[in-house]
């Protein structure tokens, strides 16, 4: 098989040739045939993230080891089963939800794998699928997609799935006279604008500093968009609407979270989920004045993907933009993402 990896921090991937792997225990072999491109992709390519105040949280210290494999939106085929794997059968078709835990402390043994401290990401921690064929440790990680687009579903695992966390942590209690802000329409953002409608009747307004951006948002049935980059736009939001009631930053640098609160109204919830980085200054009155919750949120659980893929088998949400590339393409495809030039998402096809 051939894998895409990480064999330098910050250098392009190389294509290493390996045996195709047999799977042992629980473990599940996936013949890879599409995986989802994650803006998170270049923070693991990089090897840190950026906590501001010129700190860096380095990937290679909390044990993740090259070469990795990277690549943690994969739908496919399964290839083979290890004897204690139950439940799937060699040709089934799965997506997988990526975000495996230790497997051994007490969240993970309460199947709650996204509480636990010592995450074993596929495609970000562990190998992942960008490859012919990756190893999956359990059955339970592979949920079924049958009546949806397998790109569309492959997407689900990452993007879906975070975008669909976060605007349930934002949006409960919202009602049709109420104003969401969605902050940062990239990828997750373009992902979150296809499901909100099913979760909302609030008004949807969407940030970005970009006009191309911008007109996608509009495409994809944001009531307005504006432009946070435009020193005036938060206090003409605020007082057009009388403050937003929810926001949520897809993007997550210090000075979108800061646009976003800005737009609030008292009693309102400003949710953060995009991984850009840095560090955050705000005035503390304003968490006070405003009753403001302030939360984060990380990825999803497999059960926010089994219902985001009955939101689509069932027609309620439309899928994101989608190109579909060659595997063989992904630096070009990493390197156009870093540019900005990627318009929703991007799936690869080895
Ligand atoms: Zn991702
Ligand atoms: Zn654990």
């Amino acid at each position: 098989m051939t894998s895409y990896q990480i064999v330098e921090w910050g250098a392009p991937l190389a294509a290493n040739h390996y045996e195709t792997p047999e799977p042992t225990g629980t473990e599940v072999l996936l013949r890879v045939t599409c995986c989802g491109v994650c803006h998170s992709d270049l923070h693991i390519r990089a090897g840190y993230f950026d906590m501001g105040h010129g700190q860096q949280r380095r990937l290679e210290k909390i044990g993740v080891e090259l070469p990795l494999t990277l690549g943690h939106e994969p739908a496919g085929e399964v290839a083979a089963v290890g004897p204690d794997a139950a439940g799937v059968a060699v040709g089934d078709r799965r997506v997988c939800w990526p975000w495996v835990g230790c497997r051994s402390c007490a969240a993970c043994l309460r199947e709650e794998d996204i509480l636990c401290e010592r995450g074993r990401y596929l495609g970000a921690r562990v190998d992942g699928g960008y490859s012919d064929y990756m190893l999956v440790p359990h059955p339970r990680y592979l949920l079924p997609y049958d009546g949806v687009e397998e790109a569309v579903a492959a997407t689900y695992a990452c993007a879906g799935i975070t975008s669909y966390a976060a605007l349930k942590r934002a949006v409960g209690g919202l009602t049709r006279d109420d104003t969401l802000l969605l902050v940062g329409a990239g990828g997750l953002g373009a992902s979150g604008l296809r499901i909100v409608p099913a979760m909302t009747e609030a008004t949807v307004v969407v940030a970005d500093t970009d006009p191309a951006k911008r007109a996608l948002a509009e495409r994809l049935g944001a009531a307005q968009t504006i432009d946070n980059g435009d020193p005036g736009a938060a206090a003409r939001l605020r007082e057009r609407t009388g403050g937003v009631a929810a926001s949520v930053d897809f993007v997550g640098m210090p000075q979108t979270t800061l646009f976003a609160i800005d737009t609030l109204r008292r009693g309102c919830t400003h949710v953060v989920v995009g991984l850009y980085g840095g560090a955050l200054d705000i005035p503390m009155p304003n968490l006070i004045y405003k009753l403001l919750s302030l939360r984060g949120s990380h990825v999803g659980t497999p059960q926010d993907l089994a219902e985001l893929i009955e939101l689509r088998r069932a027609g309620r949400i439309e899928p994101p933009p989608i190109t579909e590339r060659p595997l063989g393409e992904v630096n070009d495809v990493l390197t156009e993402l870093t540019d900005g030039k990627i318009e929703g998402r991007v799936v690869l096809r080895p």
